[in-house]
């Protein structure tokens, strides 16, 4: 990609309308734009983000055995009656009728839908177990929609649903995602912490909160420094942890990106949603349901890492990997070796900054957009060197031309 050919409307200055880092940074980088409160358009690098988010979240999954659906955004009410949802989930239900005042929500969760699915579908138990997922938009008419992607009533989210015949074999299910979000996160980069959560208006039992720890996160989360011990402020009970006698629990700030849930049998009990066992009696399903807010993700990882001069994207979600800088744009020597060292990578993961310009303005841009590593053609040309500067350590190293694509493809 040619940075004149980019959109990536960046900006110099603060936009008033953001107060957390995230929100600013991803307004800055021109990652994304606002269209209403809380509703965004994503623009070339910020759908970039999102789409390597989301094919880690996809691979991880499918790799896991669960296999991807696409449900519909529009959800007739009758399903959310049968669970009493309709009334309980109040004012944050974006609601519509359609021509015929027949009653409609804007999709928050799909528990109602996926059961519907399984109970009109799934008649054995030698059908089971099953997991089910979707990446997806979802919509929630938060009351006070803020901080951008992170508090959004329009936002991406990926839910996964499974279900079983037996406790047993949710437990190992259970398990299995537990594993394959540590892989998630793994992957992308993140420092973060599994806690003991509430389950709140999913009801069902035992759940937990992925959390990337950030000191602008805005939920407090409380950890055993012994083991793996870790609540949020909601589901703590004790200032000490319940699995070291008389050692108290340390507090930090997190980001909540996943919660995983034992659902039990609340919605299919609720739906009459059955199969048949191996003595052919009627049993409710047995559920499990694992969300991942792949907008929250990208802005988490902002929240996370970024200095004053911008985002420091991990590898694995950056937008563009690497950015290539001549630092005069009218020096035909310098263009000639950055169009070459550009010929000569992988087109998809890289950016030529060919704009006139001065280098101080580029390398502004390069340092706020967040690319993982600068390429820089300068005065070192000369004595046959080209620089590599690292966006997250700020080393510098001098590489000889005739090793530098070896050196970057090291890298990534
Ligand atoms: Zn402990």
């Amino acid at each position: 990609m040619k940075m004149s050919h980019l959109f990536a409307p960046t900006l110099r200055e603060d936009p008033g309308e953001a107060e957390i880092v995230s929100h600013k940074l991803m307004l800055r980088a021109g990652m994304i734009r606002k269209l209403a409160a809380g509703v965004y358009s994503l623009l070339p690098l910020g759908l970039r983000v999102i789409q390597k988010v989301s094919n880690i979240i996809r691979e991880e999954l499918n790799r896991a055995g669960a296999q991807e659906i696409f449900l519909p955004v529009l959800l007739p009410s009758e399903l959310w009656k049968e669970t009493g949802r309709w009334d309980v989930y109040g004012k944050e239900l974006f609601r519509v009728k359609d021509r015929h005042d027949r009653e409609f929500c804007l999709g928050p969760t799909h528990e109602e839908i996926i059961t519907d699915i399984a109970r009109n579908n799934i008649r054995s138990y030698k059908q089971l177990p099953i997991n089910l997922y979707q990446i997806q938009t979802k919509f929630r008419d938060e009351i006070r929609p803020r901080f951008g992607v992170m508090r959004s009533r329009e936002f991406m989210m990926k839910d996964a649903y499974s279900f079983h015949a037996t406790e047993e074999c949710l437990q190992k299910e259970y398990k299995n995602m537990y594993d394959t979000y540590c892989r998630i996160f793994d992957r992308i980069g993140f420092k973060y912490k599994v806690v003991n959560a509430d389950s709140g208006i999913m009801g069902g039992g035992f759940s937990q909160e992925y959390m990337v720890l950030a000191d602008t996160g805005e939920e407090e989360i409380f950890y055993c420094e012994e083991c793996a011990y870790a609540v949020s402020s909601e589901a703590k009970k004790s200032d000490n942890c319940p699995k070291c006698e008389g050692k108290s629990l340390n507090k930090t700030r997190g980001i909540e990106i996943g919660h995983i849930f034992q659902l039990g049998t609340k919605y299919s009990e609720g739906m009459k949603a059955t199969y048949l066992d191996e003595n052919n009696e009627e049993k409710p399903f047995i559920m499990g349901c694992y969300g991942i807010g792949v907008g929250r993700t990208a802005a988490a990882a902002i929240e996370q890492s970024h200095d004053k001069d911008g985002i420091i994207w991990p590898m694995a979600i950056a937008p563009y990997k690497v950015v290539i800088v001549p630092a005069n744009s009218e020096d035909p020597e310098q263009m000639v070796m950055a169009k070459k060292i550009y010929g000569d990578l992988n087109h998809e993961e890289t950016v030529l900054d060919d704009r006139p310009g001065r280098l101080g303005m580029k390398l502004k841009d390069a340092d706020l957009i967040g690319f993982p590593i600068k390429v820089i053609i300068g005065k070192a040309l000369k004595d046959g060197k080209i620089e590599i500067k690292l966006r997250k350590s700020g080393e510098v190293k001098l590489v000889e031309i005739g090793k530098i694509v070896e050196e970057i493809n090291d890298l990534l």
